[in-house]
């Protein structure tokens, strides 16, 4: 799957960083809740664990595992997707600093840019990162960091990553791709000439819905070198058990992720050319303006599905308080369907930006429970 090591994806989501432990044989990493460790001697530190802010053992070896699965050198696991986006973006970016963001990303990362580093004196403005040549455009001489998300959320836009990554070359930036809808086993932004990949392990990566995490990845240790201070001098790390629910659920990524593709094409099929709906985001439609690039840089095209109700808000509010099977909750990449009104629930913080969401919009992560009941709840609800 990557240069660095021939194993393929699924062989290392099961061994990558997994060795059995060597003082029990216990074949997975055990939590290892512990704050701190015995030294052999002032400084005598066994394998360099020293205080489980900076390091510890469970961490490790998912840290190890999300470098292998995105074909990085680094990974670092934090408590949340937006603890490691602030980590990344304090490591990153200094006063006078120019950001282009998406105008199309997840709500949270929008407010992170807003509400905090903007008052920080850090500038950032919004394009159609669908398009190379608005991003282009919209660099300035302080552009720091270009800022991608694909598929995005909730409007499922693609943008192309490589020619997102020459574009950022050219200007001295950065190019990171929020990498949580696809996940690397559908797509690998590394390999594709990005330089950072940010994670909210909370969505599929942990795959559950039990835990919240994130992480960052990238390929040039310098910058690993540098974030890991960042980590740690901040302190926003993975607790040991949270390290270990991510680590349990990547086990069964691929697996997951090829249902969660197979159920999202049985419910756009049910959605295309019905009665109820107006439009349908997804980047397996050949419709879709990004279909082409989705299919070049993707393996498949996962489980996000959003689309538009006839009748507008009203309408949409409706389908989501008659689904059953489907949860109405926030949240994504679990093994259990969920539905929601982005309008309302996860983009409320976007509201009279240009990062609104048409109010009419429902979002679906379609899970891996039979199609046929999924499909038969979905009809009912739009019924
Ligand atoms: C959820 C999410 C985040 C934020 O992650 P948290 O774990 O909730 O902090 C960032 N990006 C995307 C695309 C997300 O879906």
């Amino acid at each position: 799957m990557n240069d660095r090591n021939p194993q393929s994806f699924e062989t290392l989501a099961i061994h990558a960083g997994q060795a059995a432990d060597p003082a029990t044989g216990a074949v997975v990493p055990p939590i290892y809740q512990v704050s701190t460790y015995k030294q052999d001697g002032v400084g005598g530190l066994r394998g360099g664990y020293e205080y489980s802010r900076s390091a510890n053992p469970t961490r490790t070896a998912l840290e190890e595992n999300l470098a292998a699965l995105e074909g990085g050198r680094r990974g670092l696991a934090f408590a949340s997707g937006l603890a490691a986006e602030d980590c990344l973006l304090r490591a990153l970016l200094r006063p006078g600093d120019h950001v282009v963001i998406p105008n199309d990303a997840y709500g949270g990362t929008f407010r992170l840019f807003a509400k905090v580093v903007e008052a920080w004196g850090v500038k950032w403005s919004v394009a159609d990162t669908s398009d190379p040549a608005a991003v282009r455009a919209a660099v300035t001489e302080h552009t720091k960091v270009i800022w991608v998300e694909t598929p995005s959320n909730p409007l499922l836009g693609i943008s192309d990553i490589a020619a997102l990554a020459d574009v950022a070359r050219t200007a001295g930036a950065k190019l990171v791709v929020d990498n949580t809808f696809a996940s690397p086993y559908l797509q690998q932004p590394l390999a594709l000439g990005a330089d950072v990949v940010v994670h909210s392990t909370t969505k599929y990566m942990g795959g559950h819905s039990d835990v919240v995490g994130g992480a960052l990845v990238v390929n040039d240790d310098a910058l690993g070198e540098e974030l890991a201070f960042h980590q740690n001098a901040m302190g926003a790390v993975a607790g040991p058990f949270d390290a270990w629910l991510v680590m349990r659920g990547i086990k069964t990524l691929a697996v997951r992720m090829d249902r969660h593709s197979a159920n999202a094409a049985r419910i756009v099929d049910l959605l295309t050319g019905h009665a109820a709906v107006t439009e349908v985001y997804y980047p397996g439609l050949p419709s879709h303006p990004g279909h082409e690039v989705a299919a070049k840089q993707m393996r498949g095209f996962g489980g996000m599905v959003s689309f538009r109700v006839r009748g507008g808000e009203e309408a949409a509010v409706r389908v989501c308080d008659r689904a059953k099977l489907f949860t109405l909750g926030e949240s994504l990449g679990g093994v259990e369907s969920l539905i929601e009104h982005p309008g309302r629930m996860t983009h409320a913080s976007v509201a009279g930006s240009a990062l609104e969401v048409p109010a009419d919009l429902v979002r679906l992560s379609v899970g891996i429970e039979s199609a046929d009941d999924l499909v038969a709840d979905l009809s009912q609800a739009l019924a």
